[in-house]
């Protein structure tokens, strides 16, 4: 008999593969998601989620033979792990097969905030680009100074990527990661103080909530730029967008949102920011990496009790 396995968000790129192993149920799909749990929660012993749904204590306790969490995607600040470790749950997530297209995006975000990619790009398609009318100049990246919030796995391929672009690396995490070539920087206030442009690649979760505030904000001034592609919590997005509003920073490229899909309506109207939904990790070759892995630790898991990435 196939394990029979709860599917916790809409994963198009795993469906087909994960129909084909296991007796699937999209819990998406429920109208009344509590009573069809009470009924039916104890079939379950796996559950596939992804970053934005997670797995809350709740929905782990309503799964009394729940055995293992399969997460596509790297952050798990919405998994409860307090209530998984105490249920003996094992939780694996999809770590390195996204890293290079999360920094990729990364970068693609600090340049296109930098260079005012999108003003420029509607300065043509409104007709405003005349004989004599030119735009506005902006903001050199090449040989700036690079601060990095987490050097984790994207962390450290971000600063690889910026050698390209000759820049100065300093980077600021709960303590120095042993071997980085890169300066660290124990307090994130003096990081925002030195660098041009501060990449939030952080964990999510309450750990990091709002670790970015005014007062860095404010360390990184007038003509600094941040760029987060990590988790909207971590910037108090109150602060950044009153930052970006009174131009006490010079401007923000944003992949994650404190609230979403709910982009506060400053950020949509201000022409410093470079917004994207939440898809850093959003190519064709990634995603199709994390289902195989997410579907690899599933297959680990029901043949040795073993995930291949399970989260420390
Ligand atoms: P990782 O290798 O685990 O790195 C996480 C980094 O966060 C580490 O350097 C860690 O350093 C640092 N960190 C954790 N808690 C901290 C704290 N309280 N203060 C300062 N630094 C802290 O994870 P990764 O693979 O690089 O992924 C990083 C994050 O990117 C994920 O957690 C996820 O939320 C996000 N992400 C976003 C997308 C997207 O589509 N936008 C895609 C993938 C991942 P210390 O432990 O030494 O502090």
């Amino acid at each position: 008999m196939k394990p029979r396995i709860l599917e916790n968000a809409r994963i198009p790129p795993l469906e087909a593969a994960l129909a084909r192993e296991y007796d699937v149920h999209p819990l998406w799909k429920e109208a009344d998601a509590a009573a069809f749990l009470r009924e039916h929660g104890r079939e379950f012993t796996g559950l596939v989620t992804g970053s934005l749904k997670g797995a809350s204590g709740e929905l782990i306790d309503a799964m009394p033979n729940l055995q293992v969490i399969a997460n596509y995607g790297v952050g798990y600040d919405t998994i409860d792990l307090g209530a998984a470790r105490r249920r003996g749950v094992a939780v694996s997530t999809t770590p390195d097969v996204l890293t290079d297209c999360v920094a990729d995006f990364a970068f693609g975000l600090l340049i296109a905030t930098a260079r005012q990619h999108v003003a420029a790009d509607r300065f043509v398609r409104d007709g405003e680009w005349k004989p004599g009318v030119f735009f506005r100049v902006t903001t050199r990246v090449a040989r700036k100074r690079l601060g990095v919030l987490g050097l984790g796995r994207i962390g450290q391929a971000i600063a690889q990527r910026s050698t390209g672009f000759g820049m100065e690396v300093r980077y600021h995490s709960r303590r120095p990661v042993a071997q980085a070539r890169w300066t660290y920087e124990p307090s994130l206030r003096e990081l925002a103080a030195w660098c041009d442009f501060l990449v939030v690649a952080c964990a999510g979760g309450e750990a990091t909530r709002h670790l970015v505030n005014a007062e860095v904000l404010d360390a990184l001034g007038p003509h600094g730029f941040i760029v987060n592609i990590a988790r909207g919590t971590v910037i108090d997005e109150a602060a950044l967008v009153a930052a970006l509003k009174n131009k006490r920073i010079a401007g923000a490229g944003l992949d994650v949102f404190e609230h979403e899909p709910n982009v506060p309506r400053e950020l949509l109207e201000a022409d410093n920011v470079v917004l994207a939904p939440h898809t850093a990790s959003g190519t064709q070759e990634t995603r199709r990496e994390m289902g195989e892995l997410v579907l690899d630790n599933l297959r680990s898991w029901y043949r040795d009790g073993r995930l291949l990435t399970p989260v420390a």
